[in-house]
Parts: C-alpha cells; structure tokens; sequence
C-alpha cells in the first residue's frame, strides 16, 4: 500500500521541463494573499510572469520554472524575510493538503500510533517516493535518525538565487509539518546548507 499517492505518474527527472506539483505555487498564492493582500500578491506573479495564475490556479503538475520564477519573484518584491514568513504558510498549507488528500487515513493512524523513530522510517520512505512531485529536476537523498536529513541537490526553490541565510523554508515548513501531525509533536526543522548560501545541495535536519 502506498503510503502517498503521487499527484501524476510521470515526470521527466532530469533537465529542462521536469514538473512538481500545483501545490508550489497555488499555497504560495494563498499565503501571500494572506499575508501581503491581493495588490502585492499581483505584482509577485506578475514579476514571475505568471499572472495568468492568479485567476486561474493550476491544476496539474507545472514546469518547475514556474516554481523557481515565483520564488524569486516573492524575494526580490516582498525582501527576503517576509518572503520566509510567506513561504513558511505556504509549506505548512502543502502539508495539510497532502494529509487532507493524498496520505490515506490508515497509514497516518499506524504513524500516529508508533514510536517516533519508526513513524519516521515511514513517513522520510514515503517523501522519497514522492520526491519526483515536488523537487522537480532536482536530486533528493535522506538519511533517518533523529535528527533524520534530508537534501535536495539542484533545490527548485532557491536555484541560481543568492541569500544571506538559508532560503528554503517552503521544504523545511512542509516537512516540520507533516512530522509534527504525524511524527512527533515536537519537531523542528533546520535548514542546515543552502544552494543559495552557495552549498552544493540544501540540507534539513529533522529533529524532536
Ligand atoms: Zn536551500
């Protein structure tokens, strides 16, 4: 029994036009609405070339350049601190749509019920096979422990973007999310090396 089920069956791993799911830019829409109201939400996906979103969100998997367009355009329109906060929102919106729609109910209630540790195992086995949906053409790789790793090479989320501080906090607020539902109340993510900090991949600790 799969633990997630995929948004789609295919995806082209590697190369221009590898595809992540909706979620990327539709709950960054919804946080940034929140967070910054409807006339900046506008100006950022305008920057992005991506107002055609804005009525209109997508349904199915996007091009990952839309992913990385958005990004940066939230950066350079709202500054790189209320861009986290945005995108904090954003990832835990992702995490609670996944557990609304794509986690089957069993599977959260075996988690919920087992040790931290072996909650764990299931749930970084069950991202990993859905990596394809939201890392795009980028490379994910994971380690479990406590704190379990997670590094995502090639990151769509901050590719070619320079940052004082680690800027992927849309991954690191999905993934505290999803282990604070199901993992451990207590869960803290960390971003450890960032791509924009110039690291060769971005790292997440995952600890409780
Ligand atoms: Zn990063």
């Amino acid at each position: 029994m799969p633990v997630v089920t995929a948004e789609r069956t295919h995806a082209t791993h590697h190369g221009h036009g590898a595809r992540i799911g909706p979620n990327a830019i539709i709950r960054v829409a919804e946080a940034l609405r929140a967070f910054e109201g409807p006339a900046l939400s506008a100006r950022v996906f305008r920057t992005a070339g991506l107002d055609h979103y804005l009525d209109a969100p997508p349904q199915q998997m996007v091009d990952e350049c839309d992913v990385i367009a958005l990004h940066r355009a939230l950066v350079t329109d709202v500054g790189q601190v209320r861009a986290a906060s945005v995108s904090w929102i954003a990832g835990h919106r992702t995490a609670d749509y996944l557990l609304e729609n794509r986690i089957p109910i069993a599977a959260q209630r075996l988690m919920k019920a087992l040790p931290a540790h072996a909650a764990s195992i299931i749930l970084l086995t069950a991202i990993s096979r859905n990596a394809w949906t939201f890392s795009g053409s980028g490379h994910f790789t994971y380690r479990f422990g406590n704190p379990a790793r997670v590094s995502i090479a090639n990151c769509p989320v901050c590719r070619g973007a320079h940052a004082a501080s680690p800027a992927c906090t849309y991954f690191a607020a999905t993934f505290e999310r999803l282990y604070s539902v199901l993992v451990h109340p207590d869960t803290r993510v960390v971003e450890r090396t960032c791509m924009a900090l110039d690291a060769p991949a971005c790292t997440f600790d995952i600890s409780w």
